[in-house]
């Protein structure tokens, strides 16, 4: 930055440091999909998953090395807690993406449309890094990203949605993957804390200041532990007339430690239809960079496990009412 002068180069030099994250591998998918695992110190790395489609190029981006929820589907959550990222760490998983895909697709454009936070780790639980970070995205002399392309994702951490509601408003797709709470507080132990009725409290009050005039909902589709359409109508009367959402029902990426399957897709299916038909805007993820284990809740695959949090996992089977044990 020769256009700075050279007294203030020499403090700038003593007082920080301009790198890019250190890359361990990417994987390129024959779907287009990529996928980056960066080096971020003391054996730990995060992992930033490209999304290409024809009117958009999603970034799905991590907040955390690691994380403390323990959602039971999640493979992220079955290698335990290391630790927050900074802001810096954040947003160099954008910086890093956007160049390395301009210089690949030889683009002068901005190849990186939408930033999703619903990589590693719960990025409400890390807010005072993610606050810093979502403004760089959206900030004009940054990303200048729109607030409707900017999503966070979270496993519902309520006091702090009403802190982005006033601080940072952005898009909102909030974990639910269960109706009841009794069976939400075993795939999501957060929901002991924060149970159904005050997360969708949060969200309708989000809604207010949201720069979408819905919540996304996501529903991670178990086999037999929340597929039945006996939930699924659970689903219509716990949302219907009560929050504006979406619902996106995600194919479960089976592995091994989790002791769950995958809902087959007529079961997806039947269970979508009886949301589609109760007036509720329901659509079904693609299943994306399959290839190459970029899809969500395999983004810790060759993180070093840190805590004995699996196996803790592993041994609490989910019940399901009227059902037998998982
Ligand atoms: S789904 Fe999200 S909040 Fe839950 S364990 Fe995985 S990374 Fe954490």
């Amino acid at each position: 930055m020769s256009d700075l002068a050279k007294s203030l180069r020499d403090k700038l030099a003593g007082l920080a440091q301009i790198t890019a994250l250190p890359v361990i591998s990417e994987h390129i998918s024959t779907d287009g999909t990529v996928k980056w695992l960066f080096d971020v110190g003391a054996g730990n790395a995060v992992e930033a998953v490209y999304i290409p489609e024809t009117d958009r190029g999603t970034l799905c981006i991590s907040s955390q090395a690691g994380c403390a929820v323990g959602c039971r589907f999640c493979s992220t959550g079955h290698q335990g807690f290391s630790r927050n990222l900074e802001t810096s760490e954040i947003i160099a998983q954008l910086w890093f993406a956007e160049h390395s895909l301009r210089k690949r697709l030889n683009s002068s454009e901005r190849v990186i449309s939408n930033v999703v936070m619903m990589g590693m780790g719960e990025p409400l639980q890390n807010y005072s890094a993610l606050v810093p970070a979502l403004k760089m995205m959206l900030d004009d002399h940054g990303y200048g990203l729109s607030r409707r392309r900017v999503t966070v994702s979270t496993s519902g951490v309520v006091p702090m949605i009403e802190r982005l509601r006033d601080d940072c408003p952005v898009a909102l797709a909030v974990s639910l993957h269960a109706p009841t709470d009794p069976l939400r507080d075993q795939l999501v132990p957060l929901n002991k804390k924060y149970p159904i009725a005050e997360l969708l409290a949060a969200c309708n009050h989000y809604l207010d200041k949201a720069p979408r005039d819905f919540i996304t909902f996501e529903y991670c589709m178990l086999d037999g532990v929340n597929d039945t359409p006996e939930q699924a109508r659970e689903l219509v009367d716990l949302l219907r007339n009560k929050v504006a959402c979406k619902i996106n029902l995600i194919p479960f990426n089976p592995f091994p430690a989790s002791g769950l399957k995958r809902s087959s897709n007529e079961r997806v299916k039947a269970f979508a239809e009886i949301l589609l038909n109760a007036g509720l805007v329901t659509t079904v993820r693609k299943t994306r960079g399959d290839d190459i284990d970029a899809a969500c809740g395999q983004l810790a695959g060759e993180v070093q496990d840190r805590t004995q949090a699996h196996i803790r996992m592993v041994r609490a089977p989910v019940v399901v009412k009227g059902a037998s044990p998982s």
